[in-house]
């Protein structure tokens, strides 16, 4: 096991204080490789170049340096942030905000096109000190005057390649145009396309560039799987790989010391021998339970990357990567914990949709495919707890001394007239306690769904949005007749919540119709995209109504019910813009 002291710490690397606080508090052990490069020049306020994709950890490696460069004092944009989407610009604010939790004055405020003006206007009266939006509604502040960037410090092109396929590139270009020249440029890409290129060489001075290194060499004997998750929470899926999967001892990765622990806290109140390893035991604290792990103590350990690199134990059958690692080379260390001393070994990977492009990564990196799993279902879990009770009742009958229980339960039989295979029962249930023998299909059928939507095609991460919105259909009112009743006048809506949120028609139908008052058989036709849907409704929706669907929540999402030919309140007269390269316009949702 190697020493995290080796490594650079977020100490080290010069973080603030306030910051490396909130760091601990969220669990972060140590910078991940994009983060241990991107600081140093941030912080001395070099220009940088990132090839870096979801999931390596890129917010925090632009986010930490130039929040510990921020001048609080000063209530004026310091640091703007442009996004290809709303939902990657909330997501941002969202990140620096948890960040920032321990700095006093700190004030940062998305914006994006979709919401009011009013509150955005109001909000940049106030003062804040980072900017995070996308390009046009950035723009149209710079425009209006109402954002003023004469004192911006730093800037950062987010997922600039997206940017560039979604059209935003001639906006990017503008907004730097009305930037002072000494300010700051970190470009994050997770792709190096000409004019990102070109754009790089235009504004960026004498920038560091990083690239992480895509390193290969996975050992053959281990066996390679992934997961796609959907439907199902990871615990649940986690539960029943456990339960099926014969194994000897599994590491599962996880990228936080909170996870390490709030995983092993769960495993073990399911009867698991599960123990957390992180960087907040000390050395010998993680050695001993190390040695646990050799002598068949414990078998299962939830660990993060720097506390199981190096981690040498010839029972580990199994490496389960709860949470995708942050590039190809810490997926090769992490699986090659397995497979040692010429046994074989297994290797799991659970891969949300928005990660799928880390996956492609990874395959490419280590130069093999990796082999998609369907997780046991229902039954496949029930017929092998069956299995192991009726073994259980034949060890019993085997192993142990039944004679007195025999006697007693015979007078218990004699006094209560009771069928004996009555009282067995009453004594299995005694002996299952709370835990019920056979788990329930969970209520959505997700693996239905699963199934459903791969047929559909790959339904990527942010990374793969370029080709969701190709193959996104305009929901033009007249893109398609409008279904319901023949004799009724019926108007299509948006709805924010798709194919992400594991949602289905009768979701959709029940919420409206029950929120909305709506009778069901009023409900038109529904169209569910990756991250919205649209649903034709009976024309003349009374206002009362409509602003009750908007705050209704479906599968966990406000509805945010609008029409769907409604345009984002963009102010008139704005010249048209470009395309984006290669294609038709997607329809304008996100900005
Ligand atoms: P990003 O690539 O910025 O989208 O980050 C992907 C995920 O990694 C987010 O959930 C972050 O909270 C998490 N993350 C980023 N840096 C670290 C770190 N050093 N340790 C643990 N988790 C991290």
């Amino acid at each position: 096991m190697s020493e995290s002291g080796t490594q650079p710490t977020f100490t080290s690397l010069g973080v603030a204080e306030p910051i490396l606080r909130a760091l601990n508090e969220i669990g972060y052990e140590t910078p991940s490789p994009i983060q241990a490069e991107s600081i140093p020049p941030l912080l001395e306020g070099s220009d940088l170049l990132g090839m870096a994709q979801t999931g390596t950890g890129k917010t925090a490696a632009f986010a930490l340096p130039l929040l510990t460069r921020l001048d609080f004092s000063r209530r004026e944009p310091q640091l703007l942030v442009l996004a290809p989407t709303r939902e990657l610009a909330i997501q941002v604010a969202e990140a620096l905000q948890s960040y920032a939790k321990y700095i006093p004055d700190f004030h940062v405020l998305p914006i994006y096109g979709g919401q009011s003006y009013e509150t955005q206007l109001r909000q940049l009266r106030r003062g804040v000190q980072v900017i995070v939006g996308t390009p046009g509604r950035v723009m149209d502040h710079i425009r209006r005057g109402s954002l003023n960037l004469d004192k911006l410090e730093s800037l950062v092109l987010d997922e600039a390649d997206e940017m560039l396929r979604m059209g935003f590139i001639d906006d990017v270009e503008w907004i730097l145009d009305h930037t002072p020249e000494t300010r700051q440029i970190a470009l994050f890409s997770a792709t190096m396309p000409p004019q990102i290129k070109r754009v790089a060489q235009k504004y960026l001075n004498d920038a560091k560039e990083v690239k992480i290194a895509a390193k290969t060499a996975t050992a053959t004997t281990i066996t390679q799987k992934y997961w796609r998750v959907s439907g199902l929470h990871k615990m649940d899926a986690l539960t029943r790989i456990l339960e099926l999967q014969q194994f000897d001892a599994m590491l599962i990765f996880v990228r936080t010391k909170s996870a390490t622990e709030e995983l092993a806290e769960k495993l073990s109140a399911r009867g698991y021998a599960a123990e957390a390893l992180n960087g907040d035991m000390s050395q010998q604290q993680r050695e001993r339970t190390v040695e646990r792990l050799k002598s068949g103590k414990t078998d299962i350990l939830i660990g993060t990357d720097v506390v199981a690199r190096g981690l040498d134990v010839e029972r580990i059958s199994h490496v389960l990567n709860y949470d995708i690692p942050y590039d190809a080379e810490s997926y090769v260390h992490r699986i090659g914990r397995t497979g040692r001393a010429g046994r074989t070994g297994e290797a799991i990977l659970f891969v949300a949709p928005r990660e799928t492009r880390m996956l492609r990564t990874i395959e490419r990196a280590t130069k093999q495919p990796i082999e998609r799993m369907d997780l046991p279902s229902v039954g496949d879990v029930n017929e092998k707890r069956v299995e192991r009770f009726m073994q259980r009742i034949s060890d019993t009958l085997d192993n142990q001394d039944i004679a007195p229980y025999l006697d007693l339960l015979a007078d218990y039989q004699k006094e209560h007239d009771t069928d004996p295979m009555n009282i067995a029962a009453a004594l299995a249930v005694l002996a299952q306690g709370d835990q019920p023998l056979l788990m329930e299909e969970p209520p959505a059928r997700p693996e239905r769904e699963r199934r459903d939507r791969d047929d559909r095609g790959d339904r990527g991460d942010r990374g793969d949005r370029g080709d969701r919105r190709g193959r996104r259909r305009d929901f033009d009112k007249n893109a398609k007749p409008l279904k319901g009743r023949p004799d009724m006048d019926m108007e299509r809506y948006q709805i924010a919540v798709g194919h992400q949120h594991n949602v289905q028609p009768k979701n959709i139908v029940g919420a409206i119709a029950n929120e909305g008052n709506i009778t069901a058989s009023l409900i038109g036709q529904i169209e569910i995209y990756d991250d919205f849907s649209t649903v034709d409704l009976p024309s003349g929706m009374p206002k009362t109504t409509f602003q009750k669907l908007k705050r209704t929540f479906v599968c966990g999402q406000r509805l945010n019910i609008r029409h769907a030919d409604e345009q984002d309140d963009r102010p008139k007269g704005r010249g048209p813009r470009k395309r984006p390269q290669g294609g038709k316009r997607p329809p304008r949702v996100d900005d």
